[in-house]
């Protein structure tokens, strides 16, 4: 009986923990996603959110290229409720929550694209999309690249066979 009652408060230590690992918030507001869309900031894995701030208004966007930033160190950052648009996929905004990983690019020459990912990055990545398409259970999941009429490489690896099965 001792055993059984010191058993419980670990339970709810353990329900408590799990939560606090979730790595996106439910949307304020409800919103149609019909796309799970995978980026990369295509920078060096150094930059910071000031810069890339920076080149986001250079383009004119008022608001960020993507609802959640995963940082090498596998940190993940929100940077704009799921209920609202976000700047990542042109034409493909309005029903797209947008995922990047920070790097890309290793020297910084013309057509250096990388697949960069650390395995903390890697790690991050999938918990994202697996929350995500519980969330948007319909939602298809697929790299920027896999987008009609895109002429970028972004994010710099297969993220719709990646995440095929997820
Ligand atoms: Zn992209």
């Amino acid at each position: 009986m001792k055993a059984l009652l010191a058993l419980i408060p670990l339970a709810i230590i353990l329900t408590a923990a799990r939560k606090m690992t979730t790595l996106t918030k439910p949307p304020q507001k409800a919103r149609a996603i019909k796309y799970i869309a995978i980026h990369v900031t295509a920078t060096q894995q150094n930059t910071t959110l000031a810069a890339l701030w920076q080149g986001w208004k250079a383009r004119g966007f008022t608001r960020a290229g993507y609802h959640y930033l995963v940082w090498p160190n596998g940190r993940v950052e929100q940077l704009i409720d799921e209920g609202l648009i976000s700047n990542g996929v042109a034409n493909y905004n309005t029903p797209t929550v947008n995922v990047a990983y920070v790097g890309g690019i290793i020297t910084g020459k013309p057509g250096d694209y990388h697949d960069t990912r650390t395995p903390e990055q890697k790690i991050a990545l999938l918990q994202i999309v697996r929350e995500l398409k519980a969330r948007y259970p319909g939602a298809i999941v697929q790299g920027h690249r896999d987008f009609p009429n895109v002429a970028k490489t972004c994010p710099n690896f297969n993220a719709k066979a990646e995440y095929a099965n997820v």
